[in-house]
């Protein structure tokens, strides 16, 4: 009986669904990709290069001309929604 329990209850625990396996992945390795991501933000930040892409950025900002485009497009649409 208590075994059953026990069963039950480890089979719970390794047992996590995701919608699909790139969703997975992303769980799983979570920590690490965040970190990389990070390091890498950083390390483009102090370089010079744009976040979204390997373009010079325009001075005082993060993005490149592009992506800054893109960027104020974004904002837009994030402000009107709310
Ligand atoms: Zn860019």
């Amino acid at each position: 009986m208590l075994r059953r329990v026990l069963k039950k209850l480890h089979k719970k625990k390794v047992k996590k669904e995701y919608p699909n396996r790139f969703l997975a992945f992303y769980y799983r390795h979570k920590k690490r990709l965040n970190k990389e991501r990070r390091s890498t933000y950083t390390k483009r930040k102090k370089k010079g290069v744009c976040v979204r892409c390997t373009n010079n950025v325009v001075p005082g900002i993060i993005f490149c001309s592009y992506h800054q485009k893109k960027q104020k497009q974004y904002n837009k649409n994030a402000r009107k929604k709310s």
